[in-house]
């Protein structure tokens, strides 16, 4: 997923607050906050970060062995 694709996923998604107590998801309409959407798209960005951070310790280890 690309930095725009997550742009555009938050954007949809946005929580909108109303007056009447009505607060929900602009784009699935869900009343839990954050959205399924929102949840799976921080999950995903977990993910990553903890991949790039496993990934960069495995170079300075394979630095560290040569
Ligand atoms: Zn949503």
């Amino acid at each position: 997923m690309t930095s725009d694709e997550r742009q555009a996923l938050r954007e949809k998604h946005r929580w909108k607050m109303n007056n009447e107590g009505d607060d929900r998801c602009s784009g699935c309409f869900s009343y839990d906050y954050p959205c399924d959407a929102i949840k799976v798209l921080e999950d995903y960005e977990l993910l990553e970060k903890q991949y790039q951070i496993i990934f960069q310790l495995n170079q300075e280890l394979i630095r560290s062995e040569l």
